[in-house]
């Protein structure tokens, strides 16, 4: 997401913070530069120029250009301008109206609506335990309502039970009704696509929201798309109406510039983002940590939620009583290892870290990459419990036997015990309050 867009920007601040004074000069030519990144990460240009307009004119004032740190002043200008581009609040689904309440979701073929119908539905089920109901309103794709129906089974959200021949109308009016008798809190109607823009399309749109009254109306469009997603949420919200929109394809390394300039040019919040294929690949937009993230500022507060979401707390609290008592075995590496694979494996988890862009490239270089982590729960899991227990034992022969069992070699058996050892030891001394950490906890 946004890495490219970021490693410039970065770059580009990274100059002016190292210098201790700044003119008018030096901040105009910075913004030359990050108009250059912007206008290359596909930003609409209007959003653009206000954009660097806006830095210019509130870094060249004289507080900022004569304070002790005026390029860290910047940066921070330019944070606070992303994080207003971007719309400044987080903005979420909106339920608050009589149940059940209507979610219409719409946009192109291929965008990802059906998916993220799903997506939603299911994140309102498990995440805030409504009782939700979904159901296709595309007559036109047969295969269309089938999907929404086994995606339906798969994450167990009730779907509208099929009735052939029916009008997209007729299945609105028809879940609504049913959503009303069943006690449903939700319902989210998935809407047919087209792959382009036409008057039909249109129109059935207009139908569909008068006769169910939506609450909110939920553009779904391929960040990939770039500037056509822009102009298709403006052609939407002209016709439909919309309340807000979901980028989908975050997780694709597409320039960003739709989500950048979406809410600047249409008016309208991005309220949700897909990042990936699975059902869980939903995230919220807040502007200040996508800011953060471009700003390779990392987004530690979703890396901290997201591990929340997916920790074992009672396995976490086992983990940090045996750390207490200094024995850390390889059995303990391993389920370390497995729960930094739960964050999303290494770029995952570094793609939120701040500045960890640089270094990711240097891990790249060093062949570093998520697969490590898989390969050293590989090793250990071809050792004996016994081994896990008590790694002095490994001498050679046993090492030759672990490499082969998990496809490696010697030196990578070795690389992980050694990995193991160091992180063991540096437990033992927090354990027993010696090092860095008991230091500085004494100290307080
Ligand atoms: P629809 O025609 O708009 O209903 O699109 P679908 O929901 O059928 O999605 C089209 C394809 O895009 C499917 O293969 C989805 O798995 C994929 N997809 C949807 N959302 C995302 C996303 O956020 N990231 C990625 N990588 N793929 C997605």
């Amino acid at each position: 997401m946004f890495e490219s867009l970021s490693d410039r920007l970065s770059g580009i601040l990274d100059k002016l913070t190292k210098r201790g004074a700044l003119s008018e000069a030096d901040v105009s030519e910075a913004m030359r530069e990050v108009r250059r990144a912007l206008i290359e990460a596909d930003v609409a240009l209007p959003v653009v120029r206000s954009f660097t307009d806006k830095v210019r004119n509130r870094a060249v004032g004289h507080e900022v250009l004569k304070s002790i740190t005026p390029g860290q002043q910047v940066v921070k200008i330019v944070h606070d301008q992303l994080v207003e581009m971007l719309g400044s609040e987080a903005k979420p689904i909106d339920l608050d109206a009589p149940a059940p309440v209507c979610i219409m979701m719409v946009g192109l073929q291929g965008s990802g609506k059906t998916t993220t119908t799903a997506k939603i539905a299911r994140r309102l089920a498990t995440r805030d335990k409504l009782k939700v109901l979904m159901a296709s309103l595309d007559t036109r794709r047969p295969a269309a309502q089938e999907q929404l129906k086994v995606l339906g089974e798969q994450n167990e959200i009730e779907t509208l039970p099929i009735i052939a021949g029916q009008s997209p109308v007729q299945i609105a009016n028809r879940a609504m009704t049913a959503a009303r008798l069943g006690g449903f809190d939700v319902v989210v109607l998935d809407t047919a696509g087209r792959t382009h823009i036409d008057e039909p399309l249109m129109v059935e749109m207009a139908e569909i929201r008068q006769s169910a009254n939506p609450h909110e109306i939920l553009l779904v469009a391929d960040a990939l798309t770039g500037q056509d997603a822009v102009n298709l949420a403006t052609a939407f919200d002209e016709r439909v109406g919309i309340t807000g929109i979901v980028l989908t394809r975050m997780d694709g390394d597409g320039r960003g510039g739709a989500a950048l300039s979406m809410r600047a040019v249409t008016g309208k919040p991005i309220k949700l983002i897909g990042t990936g294929e699975k059902a869980d690949a939903l995230e919220d937009f807040h502007p200040s940590r996508i800011a953060d993230r471009i700003l390779g500022m990392g987004d530690i507060v979703s890396l901290v939620e997201k591990a929340a979401r997916e920790i074992d707390a009672e396995k976490a609290a086992k983990m940090a009583a045996k750390l207490k008592k200094g024995s850390f075995d390889l059995e303990d590496l391993a389920e370390q290892l497995k729960q930094m694979e739960k964050l999303g494996g290494m770029s995952g988890i570094m793609g939120m870290m701040p500045g960890v862009g640089k270094m990711k490239k240097q891990m790249d270089a060093a062949g570093i990459d998520d697969r490590v982590i898989k390969r050293q729960v590989a090793i250990i899991q071809s050792m004996t419990p016994a081994e896990r227990r008590k790694p002095d034992i490994l001498k050679a022969s046993r090492k030759k036997r672990i490499a082969a069992g998990s496809g490696v070699d010697v030196a990578a058996v070795n690389r992980l015990l050694k990995m193991h050892r160091q992180m063991a030891d540096m437990m033992k001394q927090m354990g027993q309050g010696k090092g860095l950490f008991g230091k500085l906890m004494g100290g307080m």
